[in-house]
């Protein structure tokens, strides 16, 4: 990537005009490149640029815009594995995980959504009164605001650019500071497969500057935010005071139920794989186990060896199953939640402890399993976005559940059971937007994202996100042609009347 070049706005890169912040990659502590922020300014030409692009790309019809997004996804695809090279670079995160999973995640949601720009409709017209025929228009927009952050960079630029733009709007993304790259490639993919310019365009600038102009910009119709809780609320606070339209994909605490007629070897499986899966560094991760008391031994002891056994190290290597985290700052907070509960009365049963040695440089963290947490504690309550899983027992089946709910979170949730009735209640009564049976973290395009509670509103992917990115319209049109409509007697047989006394 060309130093200093990171913004792309109106089909083309350009240089920022804030200050600098160095590119580090995480697993090395090596510095990439050196950014020049955008400033509100910045932000400015771009939300500018796409409200000019706006007209164009909205009065294109679906089969025009799902041809251009059939482009870009052939687009992206030749550029798949330097996408993977520089998402791994820019996150730690393992280069196969960036191969095998946000790479063709990312193009599935593109295709998806080449697809669906086609199916974007209303319900059907009809005659709801005797006297007009009513029809339903969904209609784009205007510009859509984004915020993403760092955790997939690509996957959150795709899941934000797809619905805005196959629905008609154009859009500016602002991507995490810290990994701007595949959001930057993204959007020059869009150009090369033809997608106007000024359709999609990228503000790389930090949260309180940058973020704050995009979502309080005048002409940003809508604010769509994925990111903490905490920023989230920020964000709808701003854009209150103009009234505007919010989208939120807030944090998780996703808790992974196991009923005591579970298959414990699945359970652990679903657990370590669930939880460590991006470093932890993933808004659904299984975060807080309960265990059936039979079953809390095995399922801990499991759990524990299972982690043992993850291959942290070089994001690089084909062997790797755990790269590093995003940043140093990052890894000791992770380690803070840990040594505080640990100070608390907590058992470590397995990882806990920063590496020594060859790890020093990088951002690494490994695989941790904690007990005896009380369940009031920061580290079963609060978000930790690491690889640390809390296992705690429970006796009922309402308790389990009871438990489940008990944070304020309520994005993902799962629940491990071989009965069929227990499966039903848990995912009725478990109170998030995902709830998977027999297994955590697997979404496809065609299904509906977002949260419960304080994980957010609205929902990212499917064709649920196209009622996010448009307006629903009624249009009434009266089929009589009279001139005096039956309604309006209401009003004038009172007025004659008047006149009569
Ligand atoms: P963050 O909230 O710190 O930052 C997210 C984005 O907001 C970044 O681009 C940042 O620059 C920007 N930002 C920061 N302050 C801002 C402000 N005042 N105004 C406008 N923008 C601002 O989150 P993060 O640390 O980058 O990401 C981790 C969080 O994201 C976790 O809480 C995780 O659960 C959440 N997340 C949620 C989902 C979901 O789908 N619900 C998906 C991925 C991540």
């Amino acid at each position: 990537m060309e130093d200093t070049v990171h913004q792309y706005i109106d089909g083309r890169r350009q240089a920022g005009h804030g200050t600098t912040l160095p590119l580090v990659n995480p697993a090395t502590g090596r510095q990439l490149e050196t950014l020049v922020l955008a400033t509100a300014d910045d932000v400015d030409d771009a939300v500018r640029a796409a409200k000019r692009a706006f007209p164009v790309w909205s009065r294109l019809t679906p089969g025009e815009r799902s041809d251009a997004l059939h482009r870009l996804a052939a687009e992206l695809e030749s550029r798949a594995e330097e996408m993977a090279q520089v998402e791994t670079a820019q996150t730690g995160k393992s280069l196969r995980m960036s191969r095998e999973f946000d790479v063709p995640g990312s193009i599935d949601n593109v295709e998806f959504f080449a697809g669906a720009a086609r199916n974007l409709e209303g319900r059907a017209a009809a005659e709801y009164s005797a006297d007009h025929t009513s029809m339903v228009r969904r209609e784009p927009l205007g510009v859509i605001g984004s915020i993403a952050p760092w955790n997939y960079p690509l996957q959150m630029a795709a899941w934000k650019i797809l619905p805005a733009i196959a629905a008609g709007n154009t859009i500016v993304l602002k991507p995490s500071e810290m990994t701007p790259g595949t959001s930057l490639i993204f959007a020059e993919a869009a150009t090369a497969a033809g997608i106007p310019d000024g359709v999609v365009n990228i503000v790389t600038g930090d949260g309180k500057e940058a973020g704050e102009a995009l979502v309080g910009h005048p002409d940003v119709a809508m604010s769509s935010f994925t990111g903490s809780t905490a920023v989230g609320r920020r964000v709808m606070e701003i854009a209150g005071r103009r009234g505007a339209r919010v989208h939120l994909e807030l944090g998780g605490k996703a808790p992974f139920v196991v009923f005591d007629d579970a298959d414990v070897e699945a359970a652990a499986r679903g657990a370590v794989a669930g939880s460590i899966i991006n470093g932890g560094q993933d808004c659904t991760a299984a975060t807080r186990a309960y265990v059936q008391a039979p079953l809390f031994n095995a399922f801990a002891e499991r759990v524990a060896e299972l982690m043992r056994g993850v291959r942290m190290g070089d994001p690089l290597a084909e062997t790797t199953d755990l790269g590093s985290l995003i940043s140093a700052a990052h890894r000791d907070r992770v380690a803070g939640f840990v040594d505080r509960a640990r100070e608390a009365g907590a058992r470590v049963e397995t990882g806990g402890e920063v590496p020594a040695g060859a790890w020093v440089d990088g951002a690494f963290y490994p695989p941790t399993l904690i007990t005896g947490a009380a369940q009031d504690s920061e580290i079963v309550q609060d978000e930790v976005f690491g690889p640390v899983l809390v296992a705690l027992p429970f006796e009922s089946d309402d308790e389990g559940l009871e438990l489940a709910n008990d944070t304020p979170y309520g994005l993902a949730a799962s629940a491990w059971t071989n009965d069929l009735r227990r499966g039903l209640r848990a995912s009725a009564e478990i109170q998030a937007g995902c709830v998977w049976i027999n297994d955590h973290i697997p979404m496809l395009s065609e299904m509906p994202h977002g949260g419960y509670k304080a994980s957010g509103f609205g929902k990212d992917m499917s064709a649920y996100s196209f009622e996010e990115y448009t307006n629903v319209k009624h249009v009434m049109i009266e089929t009589t042609g009279r001139a005096d409509k039956e309604w309006q007697h209401t009003v004038f047989r009172a007025e004659s009347a008047e006149r009569r006394d």
